[in-house]
């Protein structure tokens, strides 16, 4: 809805900012677009998710192309509804390493966020969804 505060956003707010730049790349804009799809730390994130996860490499162009994935991804049944979470906390994690660099020039590596998507929602399945007999060993595996 174009409302999370991505430098292109608070442009938009008039709110001074030393530059538009994503600070995850520095090779475009930081819209909601550009840091969700088509940044490289995003892209990078999403192929080891949909690697991890068995489903095709995601090709979106817009933060709803995220959002609407799980309906084209192939998946059915418990592993639709685990798909569902991962790209949501996918989101949140890249927006969070957005701003623990931001905020706290602290670095993450896309494979360290890729294992807090996977502890993050290992926790959330188990403990959230009626799919409460998962194990940490079929979640890595994704079975
Ligand atoms: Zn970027």
């Amino acid at each position: 809805m174009e409302r999370l505060p991505t430098k292109v956003e608070l442009r938009k707010r008039n709110i001074p900012l030393e530059d538009d730049f994503c600070p995850m790349c520095g090779s475009d804009m930081e819209s909601a677009t550009h840091l969700f799809t088509a940044c490289i730390f995003a892209s990078k994130v999403w192929s080891m998710i949909t690697r991890w996860c068995k489903v095709p490499e995601l090709v979106a162009f817009s933060v709803r192309d995220i959002l609407e994935f799980h309906n084209f991804c192939g998946l059915k049944g418990r592993m639709l509804v685990a798909f569902k979470g991962i790209a949501l906390i996918t989101c949140w994690q890249i927006w969070k390493a957005r701003n623990e660099l931001i905020f706290s020039n602290i670095i993450r590596k896309e494979e360290e966020i890729v294992s807090l998507i996977k502890s993050i929602g290992f926790l959330w399945f188990k403990n959230r969804s009626r799919f409460k007999d998962v194990t940490w060993d079929d979640w890595c595996k994704f079975v």
